[in-house]
C-alpha cells in the first residue's frame, strides 16, 4: 500500500469494527499480513476475530524464555482450538548465555537491553517480508497508546501496524472472552490485566493503570515493540 494513502485509510476506518479492520488488512496486504500475539486477553480476542474472518493467517509469538507457565499452557490450548499458523520468534541466546554475556538478571539492571535482545530483534527478523502486522493495542491501556489509530506507519519495523481493538475497553475484552468461551490466561483473574515476562510482571491494585504491573517502578512502560 502506498503510504500516501494512510490519512485517507485512517479516516475510512476510524469508526470501523474490529472485524472490518481485519478484513480490510487481509484484502489489502494478503499473505504479507501477520498478527503479533502475546497470548494476553486482547491477543486472544484478536486471534478469535482473525480466525472468524480468515483461517491460516500467520501469528507471531515471541518466546522470550521468561514466560509464565500459564502463558505457555495457553499457547498449546490456543493451538488446539484454532489450529494456529504460529511463527515462534526467539533469540538464539539462552537465558544462561545471556547471563554469562550481560550479567545475571539483565531484566533488572537493563530491561531495555533485555527486551531488545529477546523481543525487538527476534520480532524484526520474524516480520521481515511482511508488509503489515496487527496488534491487540487498545487506546485506553496507557498514555503511550492513547492515540492508536486503526492503521499506522510503524517506523521501527518499517511496515504498517494495524490496531483492530483500538477502541475496545477492558470490559469489552472480558465480555467477548466470556461470550465466545475463549480460553485465556488464568492470571487475568488474579490481578494481572497485562501479562508479559514473569520477572517483569506484577499484579495491579484497583484503580491503577492496566499496564502498571509491567516493569513496575522502573519508569519503563513498553518493551520497545511499540515505541
Ligand atoms: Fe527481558 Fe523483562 Fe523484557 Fe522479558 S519483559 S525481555 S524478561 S526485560
Amino acid at each position: 500500500m502506498d503510504i500516501q494513502r494512510l490519512p485517507q485509510i485512517q479516516e475510512q476506518l476510524r469508526s470501523s469494527p474490529a472485524e472490518a479492520i481485519v478484513a480490510w488488512a487481509l484484502e489489502t496486504f494478503g499473505e504479507r499480513f501477520a498478527v503479533g500475539t502475546s497470548f494476553g486477553a486482547e491477543a486472544m480476542v484478536l486471534m478469535d476475530i482473525v480466525h472468524r474472518v480468515q483461517k491460516g493467517v500467520p501469528f507471531v509469538f515471541l518466546d522470550t524464555g521468561f514466560h509464565f507457565h500459564d502463558t505457555l499452557a495457553l499457547v498449546e490450548q490456543a493451538r488446539a482450538r484454532y489450529d494456529v499458523n504460529l511463527i515462534v520468534a526467539k533469540t538464539d541466546l539462552t537465558p544462561q548465555q545471556q547471563a554469562e554475556h550481560y550479567g545475571d538478571q539483565l531484566f533488572l539492571h537493563d530491561p531495555d537491553r533485555c527486551c531488545e535482545l529477546r523481543k525487538v530483534e527476534p520480532m524484526r527478523r520474524a516480520l521481515a517480508g511482511f508488509e503489515a502486522w496487527a496488534t491487540g493495542r487498545r487506546s485506553d491501556q496507557n498514555a503511550d497508546r492513547a492515540n492508536a489509530r486503526a492503521v499506522e506507519w510503524d517506523a521501527k519495523f518499517e511496515l504498517f501496524k494495524v490496531n483492530p481493538l483500538k477502541d475496545w475497553s477492558w470490559d469489552d475484552i472480558r465480555s467477548y472472552l466470556a461470550l465466545h468461551e475463549i480460553p485465556y490466561n488464568r492470571l487475568h483473574d488474579m490481578g494481572y490485566p497485562s501479562i508479559g515476562c514473569a520477572p517483569c510482571t506484577q499484579p495491579v491494585k484497583p484503580g491503577q493503570d492496566l499496564r502498571a504491573g509491567r516493569w513496575a517502578g522502573t519508569g519503563k512502560s513498553e518493551c520497545g515493540l511499540h515505541k
